[in-house]
């Protein structure tokens, strides 16, 4: 096994799951066994600033020509399956047949037609009971494996470097003490896609959507002329949403509703609202306005509260301003021969919000796929061929 695959796997054993409900930062401490790790070895490579910091977020540096490039990827991972007792296994030039990951679970083409591309390539996949956490140290395997080729080759010329692994990207906190001044780069980018050849630059826009209605609870024997039943105001809300903009009719931008609880006298409901366009976006948030008005004019005796919170912002406006990072991954990607895809994240990116600070950071590929789940993989040619790809875009 070569050395950058051998790198991968050294961090995928280590679990560095996160967990949304603790409030700490990092949302947990097992991370940063990944984060000290790293400052070891990025040390070894020659980094020797390298260091943690107090929430958990690792940044490095390593002088070059040109203007600082900014190299970026998460240390932790999904919450949907286990990160413990996670045991890579290496299937050789994989003949297309089912991938049996243990008794109960098999990876094949009939529930992932487009892994068909890989047959004939290495790939790595899980022994069925925990994720592999490609996404997204597949992401650090290749920086790493990018400042280990430029310390084998100091012929090699290259930009100045900054190097920051995060934490709690998963749970959408990976900006939080983000530090624009600890990173020092100009542009950057997130090492934290799928396919090698996709370079997404946009992503939705994003916000969450509370509402709390309390009915007049009474008796439903003195209910006549009294009672408002919260509940039902909720379900007429609900039902007064659009409804062809839902995940099943909409694909560039819905609204998802996550919960919906409560009694006859107070309920909550909770959805998410997502849309590449910020207009569009707007546009939904008027018309949830109008509905809200509209109920309390037939229910004047409720009370209706609407909340709508920003989560994070379409990347597109800010990289649109900054084309640089963008262009050299492009001729990168040709350099080695693929052509660019632009890819949309129907979902967001920690680079979105770094873009928003003012460090615009589109987002690259890993070479793995089916994240956040036991089916996951790594391409070994696609990964190594992204090293390759991150080493023409800090050339100089
Ligand atoms: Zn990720």
């Amino acid at each position: 096994m070569n050395k950058n695959v051998e790198r991968f796997i050294r961090y995928a054993k280590i679990d560095t799951q996160a967990d949304e409900n603790t409030g700490t930062t990092p949302s947990t401490e097992k991370q940063k066994n990944l984060g000290r790790l790293l400052v070891k070895e990025l040390k070894e490579l020659g980094l020797d600033d390298a260091y943690m910091d107090e929430y958990g977020i690792v940044y490095a540096h390593l002088d070059g020509e040109g203007e600082v490039i900014g190299l970026n990827a998460h240390m932790d991972t999904a919450l949907e399956v286990k990160d413990e007792g996670v045991n890579p296994q290496i299937v050789n030039n994989w003949d297309g047949k089912d991938i049996k990951l243990n008794e109960q679970y098999s990876i094949s083409l009939n529930q992932f037609p487009h892994m068909k591309a890989f047959i004939g390539k290495d790939l790595v996949v899980t022994d069925g009971n925990t994720l592999l956490g490609a996404d997204d140290k597949a992401g650090i395997a290749i920086i790493m494996g990018v400042l280990d080729y430029i310390k084998e080759h100091p012929e090699f010329k290259h930009h100045p470097l900054a190097v920051a692994f995060t934490v709690d990207e998963e749970i959408g906190e990976g900006p939080k003490h983000f530090s624009l001044e600890k990173m020092g780069a100009e542009y950057a980018f997130t090492v934290d896609g799928g396919a090698i050849d996709e370079i997404a630059i946009e992503n939705f826009n994003a916000q969450q959507l509370k509402v709390k209605i309390d009915g007049v609870a009474v008796h439903p024997g003195e209910g006549k002329n009294t009672l408002i039943n919260a509940l039902q105001v909720q379900s007429e809300f609900i039902s007064m949403l659009p409804e062809k903009e839902t995940p099943f009719y909409a694909d560039e931008g819905y609204w998802h509703l996550t919960s919906a609880n409560g009694t006859s006298e107070k309920t909550e409901f909770v959805a998410i609202l997502r849309n590449f366009s910020r207009e569009k976006l707007e546009a939904l948030d008027k018309c949830i306005y109008e509905i809200r008005d509209n109920l309390l004019k037939k229910y004047p005796k409720a009370k209706i509260n609407v909340e709508i919170s920003e989560q994070y912002e379409n990347m597109k406006p800010y990289v649109d301003k900054d084309p640089r990072p963008v262009k050299k991954a492009e001729a990168a990607l040709r350099k080695v021969g693929l052509e660019p895809k632009f890819d949309r994240i129907k979902g967001g990116t920690d680079g979105a919000t770094f873009s928003k600070m003012g460090l615009v950071t589109p987002n690259l590929g890993t070479g793995s796929g089916n994240h956040h789940g036991r089916f996951e993989y790594l391409v070994i040619q696609d990964f190594e061929k992204m090293i390759d790809i991150v080493l023409e875009i800090v050339k100089n």
